[in-house]
């Protein structure tokens, strides 16, 4: 089914938590800052989710672009729903993961809207494409500064990129505007915290309250592993078959809510699954919410995860050879154990969050500061 703006919307009857309580914030004066905010994929809608409030907030005039990189309703419509978002002003529809095909189409949209600035989040190629289409305009970057140092994987490249074009690079902790200021980026670095803390403490108490989802699974909190596996590289038939058979070896039973590539892939080449694991279609985020933060162990590749992971006090395992939210392990609350199935395997028998942990990636006010920085600086600077 489809909305006005061309946006997929769930379809009538089915079952979806809604963040009845958590409205966004009524807008105050108008000014006249406008700002273009594109997305494209999952995390991206959650991680909108405070920050539109916010700028509706600071009276800033936002057009959200969906690119439809992410078009299935399990990965994005879902999210506008139950998150309370406005449906996008346009929704380009593209269902392509391809740079330049994006970016022509967002240049048009970004020439026609004449925005204060572009803004992206995070490392997708969606984000690359907002970044490269809001060339002559300020580019605002949320999620600035982050490094697995794998260049290797293609959102390690993008963040590089992403980072050189923009005019504003909203960094989640000094450690993040410190890899900004060694690559001596042109833009305004400012430390913010990080968005998807905003959207954990404003949506994880509700998820816990009203999911109905472990019981729906027949899990109990704490005695089960909730797991994602989505990367490129770990999609690769070989990796998925080791990664899944580590999963299997786990004493606890593992719950696996499946990226659509990912369920491709066990299907397409027949990897068996073994009977501990229960692959469910991916979730909305309440229903998420409710698992992770219950989870005895989160093992993922999931970037955002292994921070919501931290914030819920659930430890996790990572599957892949680096990560990007370095804190996290140094903090002894996220092990790195890449592809081995013995090693997945034992780290989740032996994961465990350390104890007296350090704030880490702000308070849950990031969206705030991001809203009166652009508030601030950008009248009269539209082109
Ligand atoms: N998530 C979700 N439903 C799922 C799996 C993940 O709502 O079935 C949420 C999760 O809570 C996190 C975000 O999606 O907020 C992570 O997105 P993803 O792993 O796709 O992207 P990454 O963070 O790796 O860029």
């Amino acid at each position: 089914m489809r909305g006005a703006a061309g946006v997929s919307i769930a379809p009538a009857g089915s079952r979806r938590l809604r963040s009845h309580d958590a409205q966004p914030l009524p807008a105050v004066e108008a000014t006249l800052v406008k700002v273009l905010t594109v997305v494209g994929n999952r995390p991206q809608f959650i991680k909108s989710a405070p920050l539109s409030a916010a700028l509706r907030h600071e009276g800033i005039e936002e057009i959200v672009v969906h690119t439809g990189q992410h078009w299935d309703a399990s990965l994005s419509a879902v999210f506008f729903d139950e998150l309370s978002l406005r449906a996008p002003a346009i929704a380009l529809d593209l269902r392509t993961s391809e740079v330049a095909t994006i970016e022509q189409a967002l240049r048009a949209t970004v020439t026609q809207q004449r925005p204060d600035t572009v803004l992206v989040y995070g490392d997708t190629n969606s984000t690359l494409a907002g970044a490269g289409a809001g060339a002559g305009y300020p580019v605002a970057h949320v999620e600035a500064g982050l490094r697995s140092g794998d260049l290797t994987m293609p959102e390690e490249r993008n963040r590089i990129e992403v980072d050189r074009l923009s005019s504003f690079l909203f960094a989640p902790d000094e450690r993040s505007a410190a890899i900004l200021r060694g690559e001596e980026v042109t833009g305004e670095i400012h430390v913010v915290g990080d968005v998807m803390a905003d959207a954990v403490a404003r949506f994880a108490p509700l998820a816990r309250e009203r999911s109905g989802i472990l019981a729906a699974l027949g899990v109990e909190p704490g005695a089960f592993v909730l797991a994602t596996v989505h990367r490129e590289a770990n999609v690769q038939p070989e990796r998925l078959r080791r990664i899944v058979a580590g999963l299997g070896r786990s004493a606890h039973r593992v719950v696996l809510p499946a990226h659509p590539r990912t369920r491709n892939v066990l299907a397409a080449q027949g990897i068996e699954v073994p009977p501990s694991i229960t692959v469910i279609d991916p979730l909305g985020y309440l229903d998420f919410a409710a698992l992770a933060s219950q989870a005895a162990v989160i093992a993922t590749d999931s970037g955002g995860l292994q921070k919501e992971a931290y914030w819920y006090g659930v430890p996790c395992v990572t599957m892949r050879p680096s990560t990007e939210w370095v804190a996290t392990v140094e903090a002894g609350a996220n092990v790195l154990v890449d592809d081995d199935p013995d090693r997945i395997a034992t780290a989740i028998g032996d994961a465990r969050m350390p104890p007296g942990r350090p704030e880490l990636y702000g308070d849950g006010r990031a969206a705030e500061r991001i809203a009166a920085v652009l508030g601030e600086a950008l009248p009269g600077r539209r082109p």
